[in-house]
């Protein structure tokens, strides 16, 4: 058998090398390409099969107690899995498309180079201002993560792990919703070229319950690297609402989703070999496994933390109500910086465990947008919203121009609905959908300008014709001649 399918695939080598015709292969059995699975075994009948699942099939044939009958019985039901029955092989229609077997071939990407390489990491001060020109405020929070991002990837580049072991810089990010949490690891795994997994907190269980396990992560992060293990190893894996895996209170039936789900989580933390599935999302009899070492691997949890103002407002008041340190009681009511003087020992009163706690070295908090800060997000960063809509109308040749006091009504009305920056986009999209909408019409039309008056609905926006631009600039022609 061995001899016949090497005969075979010499003679398949053969034409696929004589012949690019921007086909690849796929998989029979996991449906993974040429490019990914490496090289095909090829079969009669334009069937191919991966040396991963070849491998697999050989296996399960050679344990001897395996109960076909009642495989083949159940497979409609499994998701995922589908299995070559070998001696239907023989008797396929001879008919098969040439190519029903094959899909188009990717085409290699132009790799750019990363604005920030890894390495050779540049100094913090470097990151940090290559994630000014995308985040609006948050100074500590871009300072302290350029410095962890420094240690982490200097440490996974030098790999020294002698007598002197680098922790590793693994982040917890606590901030309201919408002041940019999210955007803050995407900008950051954007910049340094990095592979980025982003998983809710709230879907994960432990182990055996409905939900996703916690090693998905892993494997989504291996999918974001495109099966490149050794890319995935230097990745980044973020973790949204953290806070709602917090130990819950007062309960005593089995907590899967909560305090089962941090202990679950703290061997990935600090670094261990995780078998996932490659080209899947669940484990399972004929998807082929790798193994991905999590050592490397960047973890930062981001969660709201609703009510750990109460906590920490405790605690100050606490310590402020003996002896000569006295003070009002109500004196961190309307503190705005309060969650800036989060401990870690509240945040374990909030429900975290310290072995969790003590797995993520570096707590950071982020500020709630001010309405300055709305109004810079809208037009400073270089992707900014504002500035997508300009060039979306410059290329109708339209000139969009918002006033100042325009973009003050939609920071104020984007600070009443309490959802951040968040809102920004919402509100702006409900009313350039007119603007959108209408100016394509006229052609004449030659500049917009929103005014406060058009978001708070009292009036229009101020519409310039191209003709009277023309005519302007015709005299202004006129005059300097004249002069
Ligand atoms: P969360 O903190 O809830 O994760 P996000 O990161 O999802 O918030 O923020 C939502 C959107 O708001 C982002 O996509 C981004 O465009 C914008 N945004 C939020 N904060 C900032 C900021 N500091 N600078 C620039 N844009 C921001």
């Amino acid at each position: 058998m061995s001899d016949y399918i090497e005969n075979n695939e010499i003679d398949n080598k053969k034409d696929s090398d004589s012949k690019d015709d921007g086909y690849e292969d796929i998989c029979y059995i996991c449906r993974r390409s040429e490019s990914t699975a490496g090289k095909m075994v090829h079969l009669p009948n334009n069937i191919c099969v991966c040396a991963d699942c070849m491998q697999r099939t050989f296996d399960t044939m050679n344990n001897g107690n395996v109960d076909y009958e009642s495989i083949m019985k159940h497979m409609p039901y499994m998701p995922n899995i589908s299995m070559i029955n070998l001696s239907d092989l023989n008797n396929m229609n001879q008919n098969v498309k040439p190519n029903s077997q094959k899909i188009k071939k990717k085409k290699p990407k132009e790799k750019a180079k990363p604005v920030l390489d890894i390495k050779s990491i540049p100094a913090p001060h470097k990151i940090k201002a290559s994630l000014d020109e995308y985040v609006v405020g948050q100074e500590q929070a871009k300072k302290v993560i350029s410095v962890a991002v420094y240690n982490h990837y200097k440490r996974v580049a030098t790999d020294t792990m002698d007598e002197i072991e680098i922790e590793k810089s693994n982040m917890l990010m606590i901030g309201p919703t919408g002041s940019g949490k999210t955007f803050l690891v995407k900008t950051l795994a954007r910049l340094l070229d990095v592979p980025l997994a982003i998983t809710d907190a709230t879907s994960l269980t432990e182990a055996g319950y409905i939900g996703d396990d916690i090693e998905s992560v892993v494997s989504k992060l291996l999918a974001a690297a495109d099966n490149d293990v050794e890319r995935a190893e230097r990745g980044i894996i973020f973790i949204d609402e953290i806070d709602k895996i917090a130990k819950k209170k007062n309960t005593n039936q089995r907590d899967v989703s909560g305090e089962s789900v941090q202990q679950g989580m703290l061997k990935l933390l600090e670094g261990s070999e995780v078998e996932v599935p490659v080209g899947a999302n669940s484990k399972n009899a004929m998807v082929p496994l790798t193994t991905v070492n999590t050592k490397n691997i960047l973890f930062i949890c981001g969660g709201a933390f609703p009510e750990l103002e109460g906590i920490i407002k405790e605690r100050l008041n606490k310590s402020a109500s003996i002896g000569f340190k006295a003070d009002l009681k109500d004196k961190y009511d309307n503190d705005p910086n309060l969650l800036s003087q989060v401990t870690v020992e509240d945040i374990r009163k909030f429900g975290m465990i310290p072995e969790f706690l003590g797995r993520l070295p570096i707590v950071f908090t982020l500020d709630a947008l001010t309405k300055d800060m709305l109004v810079k997000v809208l037009s400073e960063p270089k992707n900014a919203i504002l500035k997508q809509y300009q060039k979306l109308l410059e290329l109708d040749e339209v000139k969009l121009n918002f006033d100042e006091d325009a973009l003050e009504a939609i920071a104020e009305k984007a600070l009443e609905k309490k959802t951040g920056a968040r809102a920004l986009r919402a509100i702006i999209e409900e009313f350039m959908l007119d603007i959108m909408y209408e100016i394509p019409k006229d052609d004449d039309i030659g500049a917009v300008t929103i005014t406060r008056a058009y978001i708070e609905h009292i009036g229009a926006p101020r519409i310039e014709m191209r003709s009277t631009e023309k005519l302007k600039a015709n005299q202004a022609v006129v005059q300097k001649a004249e002069s």
